[in-house]
């Protein structure tokens, strides 16, 4: 019955935290260039794109944010 009890707890706490939404990006630079002089950047882990000034690059994840 504890057993069960604390699976139970454990898949809770997991649905909650949802981890797989937490994944820190691997932002690539994109070789295509927007028209307005931004560079697109791809993240490798969750497929998000940003587009930035040039010479700045995404620092955290927009996993679960589009
Ligand atoms: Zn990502």
């Amino acid at each position: 019955m504890v057993i069960i009890v604390g699976l139970l707890i454990v898949f809770v706490v997991i649905l909650i935290w949802q981890p797989w939404k937490r994944r820190d990006c691997r932002w690539r630079q994109d070789a295509r260039k927007l028209a307005d002089g931004r560079v697109l950047f791809t993240c490798a882990a969750c497929g998000a794109e940003i587009a930035l000034p040039k010479g700045r690059e995404p620092t955290h994840c927009l996993a679960g944010e589009q």
